[in-house]
């Protein structure tokens, strides 16, 4: 939505009632931006805005409309304040922040798959590990947000793939990583999984803050057969084996505690589903999940697979 629909649909009056404001019948409240004994601040329904006659108030003077007024109120930046006023509309915050966020990761991707044709690093990683370029792979090499634009860059700060240490200089999270996508119900990417492709490295596995979304996807209404894996790289490894997708969907967890909501909710959705099998690692960890997942699925599915 545009800053001039926020404007034409927001009225001051929604604006006043949200903060308890309630002009007089000469349309008059005691300003809230300077301390107002007499109410001095005139109310224009009419163009949507107010105008505060006294000279000892921070609004010098000017009109103040919908948007200045919550930017005022609250101290707010102006995309704050618009954030607010679509609230305040109820539009779902969450719908525009979701777009940019796909938009972002999707844009992200794009250079992490180019990355990955570029570095020889990565390709022979993915080589030891048995996992083939023409999987959905990409390569964090650290340059991705080069030249890109500043509205770019800036999103990839807000959703944790860049972090800025000073003027124009970030660190590159998860750096060294060979990248796998996450993705909604719509098939957008929401999220993202790093692996680092150094096994010397400490930590090696990274998801973007705010995980969600499924990998590969979420699986499909006709599903009659699942696989669930313990790890991403399991579930591509599978991806690869056409006896394997011809039969059954796969699914990853995210290791062994990492069944969740998300899983449980799209495993609920497949009116088809005869069979689940849990691909876990053969060591303890893998027997205690297949255990735990076990009992979680079953009650999930009250005991019919
Ligand atoms: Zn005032």
């Amino acid at each position: 939505m545009e800053i001039q629909d926020i404007k034409k649909r927001l009225t001051i009056q929604q604006v006043l009632t949200h903060y308890h404001l309630k002009p007089n019948k000469n349309h008059h409240i005691r300003c809230p931006f300077h301390d107002d004994r007499n109410p001095s601040m005139k109310i224009y329904p009419d163009s949507n805005t107010a105008f505060c006659f006294s000279s000892n108030c921070s609004a010098n003077g000017k009109p103040i409309d919908t948007i200045d007024f919550i930017m005022k109120m609250e101290n707010l930046t102006k995309h704050e304040a618009i954030m607010k006023a679509k609230q305040l509309l109820g539009v779902e915050i969450k719908n525009t922040q979701e777009l940019s966020r796909v938009a972002v990761l999707t844009k992200a991707f794009t250079y992490f798959k180019k990355a990955l044709a570029n570095s020889k690093n990565a390709r022979d990683y993915l080589m030891k590990r048995h996992l083939s370029t023409n999987l959905e792979i990409g390569y964090n090499s650290g340059s991705f947000h080069q030249g890109c634009t500043p509205h770019f860059i800036n999103s990839c700060v807000q959703h944790g793939l860049l972090k800025p240490i000073r003027e124009n200089q970030y660190t590159v999270f998860a750096k060294g990583c060979i990248v796998f996508p996450l993705k909604n119900n719509q098939n957008q990417i929401t999220s993202l999984y790093f692996r680092s492709i150094n096994d010397q490295t400490k930590a090696q596995h990274f998801y973007l803050k705010n995980r969600s979304g499924l990998y590969p996807h979420y699986p499909p209404k006709q599903t009659k057969k699942l696989i669930l894996t313990e790890s991403i790289i399991d579930a591509a490894t599978l991806l690869q084996n056409k006896s394997i997708t011809s039969e059954y969907t796969v699914l990853a967890t995210y290791g062994t505690n990492g069944l969740l909501l998300e899983h449980l909710k799209a495993i609920e959705n497949l009116p088809e589903l005869t069979e689940i099998i849990l691909w876990m690692d053969g060591d303890e960890a893998g027997e205690k999940a297949i255990t735990k997942n076990k009992e979680t699925l079953s009650r999930l599915l009250h005991n019919k697979i």
